[in-house]
């Protein structure tokens, strides 16, 4: 196969935004159930069948990375419930012209399979944790053992993974109270913690805007225990404003979607494990790449169909909602039907 020349030229969408980032799920499957992203017990999943192969996951990616795209991360669903992921990370990571490549996982399996993910090329990872409480920790995800994910946790950095970030959503009433404790373990062990606020992703996890625990509320607990002192968001443009502990040692982030929305300078574009593109986290659609690809179209095609997509894209859903919350009317999650997370990759 002739290789295609690996630059197209800066592909931005209508208000100027580049696709710099992809997030591809996986799979939609996943083994716990969080009450903030998918808190039933059953669900329909995308049929085995429709799901990318690997194969087809790489080809991809190396059109993104040939549109300008330069950090992919691997997610779901759970990544890792996917068998022989480290086989897609060896064929990603040696991809020319990618800077960066992570995974998000809920850690219940990394303990077993981060050696192997780590000899593929993977350098970095994120890793879900909302609480180091036992019992909240089962509550939170009806189905999780604690323990898995520390040993996890360990494990990853005993095979050299840098930075290791803890990601916890904050629900009011339910681990607010727990993000001093999450603060003190990740400064013990040289983890990142990444506090996120509640969104109203998908359409089944009954969001309120009382269950949500804004960035300034997170912020005040810490700082009156551990003075920070603000970074920034790293290149200007990314979701987590960062702080830093003002005796040095390690740094927090917190991913402010609600409260102060990022959305002109959001350059993610998403990729469901069935091959859709989707080009923003609150979508009702995503754009069928798969059948594309699945009917035989050639590199130039399938870039041209992604252009398409991404030059006509001006999503804005977080600016928008924090407009209709200070609104007379209000704002009411459920007036759209949006893609669960699970199927859009965190
Ligand atoms: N299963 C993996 C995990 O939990 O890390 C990867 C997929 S998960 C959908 C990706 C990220 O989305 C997780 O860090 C999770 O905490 C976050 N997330 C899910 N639902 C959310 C919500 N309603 N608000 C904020 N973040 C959410
Ligand atoms: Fe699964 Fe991750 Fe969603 Fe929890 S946040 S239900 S682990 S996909
Ligand atoms: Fe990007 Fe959409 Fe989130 Fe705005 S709401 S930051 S456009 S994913």
């Amino acid at each position: 196969m002739t290789q295609a020349p690996r630059h197209h030229g800066q592909l931005l969408d209508l208000v100027h935004r580049p696709a710099r980032d992809l997030r591809i799920s996986v799979t939609d499957r996943c083994n716990l159930r969080c009450s903030y992203c998918m808190p039933f017990d059953h669900y329909v999943w995308i049929d085995k069948k429709e799901i990318l192969t690997f194969e087809e996951i790489a080809r991809l990616a190396r059109l993104f990375i040939d549109l300008g795209v330069g950090a992919i991360r691997l997610t779901g669903g759970e990544p890792l419930v996917r068998a022989n992921l480290d086989v897609l990370v060896a064929q990603v990571a040696g991809l020319p012209g990618l800077n960066d490549l992570s995974l998000t996982t809920n850690g219940v399996f990394l303990a077993e399979t981060v050696d192997a993910l780590a000899a593929a090329g993977l350098k970095r990872i994120n890793v879900s944790l909302d609480t180091l409480d036992p019992n909240r920790f089962r509550q939170i995800t009806k189905r999780g053992d604690l323990e898995k994910v520390l040993s996890g946790l360990f494990a990853a950095k005993r095979a050299g993974l840098h930075p290791i970030k803890i990601n916890a959503v904050i629900e009011r009433g339910v681990n607010d109270g727990d993000i001093l404790d999450l603060v003190e373990f990740s400064r013990a062990h040289g983890f990142a913690m990444r506090f996120i606020e509640f969104m109203d992703v998908g359409n089944s996890n009954n969001w309120k805007s009382e269950r949500m625990v804004s960035k300034a509320d997170i912020l005040a607990v810490i700082h009156a225990r551990f003075p920070l002192r603000e970074v920034g968001r790293a290149q200007g443009t990314a979701p987590s404003v960062d702080y830093e502990f003002a005796d040095g040692q390690g740094d927090i982030g917190v991913i402010a979607s609600v409260t102060e929305p990022f959305c002109s300078n959001c350059t993610r574009a998403r990729l469901t494990a069935d091959g859709k593109l989707v080009t923003c986290l609150f979508s009702e659609t995503g754009h069928d790449l798969k059948s594309w690809l699945r009917r035989g179209a050639a590199d130039e095609d399938l870039r041209q169909f992604i252009r398409g997509v991404w030059s006509n894209r001006n999503d804005r859903y977080s600016e928008e909602r924090l407009e209709a919350l200070y609104s007379i009317e209000g704002y009411q999650s459920r007036d759209r039907k949006k893609i669960e997370m699970i199927s859009l990759g965190g």
